[in-house]
């Protein structure tokens, strides 16, 4: 097999039939972490127990193989071992060897992770396959664990002057990941009906979630309301509340503008631009392609530091030999 990296609605490692999040239902493919953008009903995928618990029944694959972090398979002649991401329950990068080449693809990754707990893991690679949702410089996020204390100090402040604190985060992953880090300040949740189903599925996934009810018409005195940034229908109801947005996004002003809050918190289950940066370092590939968000920006400020890179969204499909 001459190793390529293809593009074409998704990621594939040529002569592995193995293709990585792809955006059309295809006969093998991993899906690195359940946010809906990377879910499909393949016939056969290969993901993290975790991943398959928290995909909703009506987008699972037909079939799938379940992999553990850090254990080996052999897909015909290639091994591939997944390692965590760190950006979600169960989210995963894939390490594929072949010949002694080793191709890494991040899928969606973050870096530093709240609470005291390491950085994720990158793996050794020749070739990179690096997201780069914020690939831009003017992201850099703050530390988390300064970021998030300063969420449980807002939040405080609210529930101090009884005003109801709104938190606007992604309902899976962001939502269950901000409870697990404001639990250890005591706080208590109210969910609004779009995160209910996803928090169910974290508990059922192995994570269990501290003290929560669903979000109904006015919420008891002390609560701390999560709640998805787009349609605060439910929000509207509540007497006296204040919001904050809870993204990455808050590095930029119009993304901000958009949502309307009254504060933003820029803590990301994403890498910042650094932490991409910190990736493809660690890597310590010779090649890098990116996917997602930025692409462009990403490879130019890689080529700028001396490193072959390039968008592989660029153009609708393309075969680059290694
Ligand atoms: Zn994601």
């Amino acid at each position: 097999m001459s190793a390529q990296v293809v593009w074409d609605r998704g990621v594939s490692i040529s002569g592995s039939r193995l293709w990585l999040d792809p955006l059309v239902v295809r006969t093998f493919a991993f899906i690195s972490h359940a946010h809906t953008d990377h879910a499909r009903r393949h016939k056969e995928a290969l993901l993290t127990p975790q991943t398959l618990a928290l995909i909703p029944e009506a987008r699972r694959p037909r079939g799938w193989r379940m992999l553990g972090y850090d254990e080996p398979m052999r897909i015909g002649q290639a091994t591939v071992t997944l390692h965590s991401a760190g950006h979600m329950l169960g989210s995963a990068q894939l390490l594929f060897e072949h010949q002694g080449t080793k191709v890494l693809y991040t899928g969606d990754i973050k870096l530093r992770q709240p609470g005291g707990m390491r950085p994720t893991h990158v793996p050794k690679a020749h070739v990179l396959v690096v997201e780069s949702t914020y690939g831009r410089p003017h992201f850099r996020f703050g530390d988390p664990d300064s970021t998030v204390e300063a969420i449980a100090r807002w939040c405080r402040l609210a529930i101090d002057s009884r005003v109801t604190p709104v938190l606007l985060c992604h309902a899976l992953g962001k939502t269950e990941e901000i409870m697990l880090a404001l639990s250890v300040y005591g706080f208590k949740f109210a969910l609004e009906k779009r995160c209910v189903p996803c928090a169910r599925a974290y508990a059922m996934a192995g994570r269990s979630l501290p003290d929560w009810v669903e979000l109904d018409g006015e919420v008891e005195a002390g609560r701390v309301v999560i709640a998805p940034p787009a349609g605060k229908d439910e929000v509207r109801r509540l007497s006296r509340y204040r919001t904050a947005l809870v993204s990455g996004w808050a590095k930029d002003a119009e993304f901000s503008r958009i949502f309307g809050a009254d504060a933003t918190f820029d803590l990301s289950d994403h890498c910042d631009f650094d932490e991409l940066l910190e990736v493809v370092e660690r890597s310590g590939a010779e090649q890098v392609y990116t996917v997602h968000g930025y692409t462009e920006d990403f490879a130019r400020h890689l080529r700028k530091r001396g490193i072959k890179a390039s968008a592989l969204e660029a153009t609708e499909q393309l075969a680059l030999a290694l």
